[in-house]
């Protein structure tokens, strides 16, 4: 389940100025399509329509075969799961924090998505950065370290659909490497829309679209991308 169509949609912020014009695509279930594009193409304007933070102008979005108007902001939410660029993390252990995408968890299911996101070594220790005082457990998180739990309570938490923004990354390389890693796991059999500023970070998507000034101008398979230049 969790097929995602847009079908010919239309739209813009300000009357006088189209931001997409007329994209059709289709992820299906369990596969992953990336949208890639330069900075002002739309491509988080796609992502905003997904969860309904505006409605579109003309087409339709639908999942599962229901156009999205009439589905709640809260029940996208629960069927689209995002791993966030920046990731709170709550004042307890690492596994306390995976825990929380989905607190009816075995301990084993949370060992199991911290194997899965990499973070296995450091489970049991205190996120530094909070006021109290947390001696031999306490350790300072990396940015990336972050984005691991925060895709470790996304493997935990399973929703049918997941969203990957991957614009604002600013990550070393073998950082981006191990997140690269962990995010595969996470997309794995789930339909998967990855929205990305380079080719070189979906190789492995199922199809790629190419955004320019809100049409779509290219769509394939990474080689295929690369063979046209
Ligand atoms: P991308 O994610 O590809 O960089 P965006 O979807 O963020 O592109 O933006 C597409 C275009 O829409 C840009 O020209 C941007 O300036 C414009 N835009 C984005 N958000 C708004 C907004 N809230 N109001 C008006 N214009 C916006
Ligand atoms: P939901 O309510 O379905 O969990 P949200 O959009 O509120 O969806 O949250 C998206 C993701 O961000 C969730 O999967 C959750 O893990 C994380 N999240 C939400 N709120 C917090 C918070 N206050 N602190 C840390 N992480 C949060």
């Amino acid at each position: 389940a969790g097929v995602i169509r847009f079908e010919d949609v239309h739209f813009s912020y300000d009357p006088d100025r189209a931001i997409l014009r007329g994209i059709s695509f289709e992820v299906p279930a369990g596969r992953t399509i990336a949208i890639v594009g330069p900075s002002g193409a739309g491509k988080s304007t796609i992502s905003r329509l997904l969860f309904r933070f505006y409605d579109v102008g003309a087409g339709r979005i639908t999942i599962d075969g229901q156009d999205i108007r009439d589905v709640t902001q809260a029940s996208l939410r629960q069927r689209i799961g995002m791993v966030p660029q920046d990731t709170v993390l709550f004042n307890d252990t690492i596994a306390y924090n995976i825990r929380y995408g989905r607190p009816s968890a075995s301990e084993a299911e949370v060992r199991e998505a911290a194997r899965m996101a990499q973070i296995s070594d450091f489970i049991e220790r205190l996120p530094k950065g909070f006021d109290t005082e947390v001696g031999e457990r306490g350790l300072k998180l990396s940015g990336g370290e972050k984005q691991r739990v925060a895709i470790a309570r996304t493997i935990l938490k399973a929703p049918p659909i997941l969203m990957l923004d991957e614009a604002t990354s600013a990550l070393d390389t073998h950082t981006e490497r191990e997140i690269q890693t962990a995010l595969d796991q996470v997309s794995l059999n789930r339909t998967t829309l990855v929205i990305a500023h380079r080719l070189s970070t979906v190789v492995n998507a199922d199809e790629i679209i190419v955004l320019e000034h809100g049409v779509i101008v290219e769509r394939g398979r990474h080689q295929d991308l690369l063979d046209h230049g």
